[in-house]
């Protein structure tokens, strides 16, 4: 599943530089992520690198809209690594 940033935000910034995919960009009124390039850090590190950044509990949180296995997040990680 890729994550999902709710209205928690309160735009610190400090999730965008750590994405490994460049997935997390500034949003018209929160930050936003794009479930085309995040991978759960799957391909990168245990743990999603932004929720373990992010100052406020439950903001960054798997979004059901995108289910996905292991092996699909893994893919997509090598496709956008080359
Ligand atoms: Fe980026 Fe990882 Fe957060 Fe997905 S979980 S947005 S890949 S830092
Ligand atoms: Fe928003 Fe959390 Fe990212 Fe800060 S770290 S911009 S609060 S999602």
């Amino acid at each position: 599943m890729a994550m999902k940033i709710n209205e928690e935000c309160i735009n610190c910034a400090a999730c965008e530089p750590e994405c490994p995919n460049e997935a997390i960009t500034e949003g018209d009124e929160i930050y936003v992520i794009d479930p085309e390039r995040c991978t759960e850090c799957v391909g990168h590190s245990e743990e999603p690198e932004c929720v373990a950044v992010c100052p406020v509990d439950d903001c960054i949180i798997k979004d059901p809209q995108h289910e996905e296995t292991k092996e699909q997040l893994q893919a997509k990680y090598d496709k956008l690594h080359g």
